[in-house]
């Protein structure tokens, strides 16, 4: 089977069969997101360089997956980091070819940008959904335009917003990711109040939070080498971002927590609302006990 490594998928996809639909992030060969590796990658790594791969390969690639690990595979992720921005026609055969060579799958999934799934129409989005493409992964890393205009996102608050009820109303489940530190110490508390505020318009099946990591090459590194931009080194600061980001969620529906990524310094995992409070508590308790917290030289690992 064909991979070009390394490959990206969520941490929660650890146990799915891979398959390779794209190449690399066509947000990242338009140089956006100054925080990310596939940016760098894209640049740096000929096999990196964003591309969608030929349908026929990607369905031939099923085919010998079934042959390497039989008819069980419950879930598959497609490779890499927006295999939404696939043509919905050629990813219909793709997710349809799944279940065809896979009859206990109960789930494909993959990474999409907002943009990806704005330009789909709403009935494209249901026969995806309807075909077996069942959960997308849509980083919105923060609520706040400002941020997002310092990292050149290339997105817009309302297209992140708009693009999840999109999925959502689809059918899909969600599941959005937001990174705490990306504002820096001077964008630190608006970043956390309007990152819940978006979560909360947008009420995601599920929501991770990361922990900033400077990722060597990136614009973000020299920003920091530079000194324009200050990063949130004090964990406990994270923390109080996090606390921050979960008061400020309010959603109407349930969203499932985790902030258990390895860039954290504290592992946290609850039902919003349901475990709201109990979260913030165990936030605070950190705040007041930080030999909890994980050193940084473990952060990543
Ligand atoms: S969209 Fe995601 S994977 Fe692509 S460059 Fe931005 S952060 Fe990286």
């Amino acid at each position: 089977m064909y991979y070009a490594e390394p490959v990206y998928r969520p941490p929660s996809e650890h146990a799915s069969l891979l398959i390779q639909a794209s190449v690399g992030c066509s947000a990242a060969a338009a140089g956006r997101c100054h925080f990310c590796n596939s940016n760098v990658f894209n640049q740096t790594v000929p096999q990196k360089k964003f591309r969608i791969r030929p349908t026929e390969e990607i369905l031939e690639d099923i085919v010998r997956g079934r042959k390497l690990y039989g008819p069980q595979v419950e879930k598959i992720f497609l490779l890499d980091s927006n295999a939404m921005v696939i043509k919905s026609r050629e990813l219909l055969k793709i997710v349809r070819q799944c279940y065809e060579m896979f009859p206990h799958l109960k789930q494909v999934s993959c990474y999409a940008c907002s943009d990806d799934i704005i330009r789909k129409d709403p009935a494209e989005l249901t026969e995806l959904r309807q075909a077996g493409l069942n959960l997308v992964f849509i980083g919105l890393e923060s609520g706040d335009q400002q941020v997002l205009d310092l990292m050149n996102k290339g997105a817009t608050v309302e297209n992140q917003i708009r693009a999840v009820i999109k999925a959502n109303d689809a059918g899909m489940r969600t599941s959005v990711s937001v990174i705490l530190g990306l504002g820096g110490k001077k964008l630190s508390e608006q970043h956390a109040i309007n990152t819940g505020k978006v979560i909360t318009a947008m009420n995601p099946s599920y929501l991770a939070a990361l922990t900033l990591m400077v990722v060597p090459g990136t614009v973000l590194d020299y920003m920091v080498k530079e000194r324009t931009f200050e990063l949130v080194t004090d964990p406990l600061d994270v923390l109080q971002e996090l606390h921050l980001l979960i008061t400020n969620i309010e959603t109407s529906w349930p969203v499932v927590f985790r902030a258990n990524h390895a860039s954290n310094y504290l592992s946290l995992r609850g039902n919003l609302p349901e475990h709201k409070e109990q979260m913030l508590g165990s936030i605070s308790n950190a705040i007041q006990n930080p030999a909890r917290l994980k050193s940084e030289y473990l952060r990543g690992l």
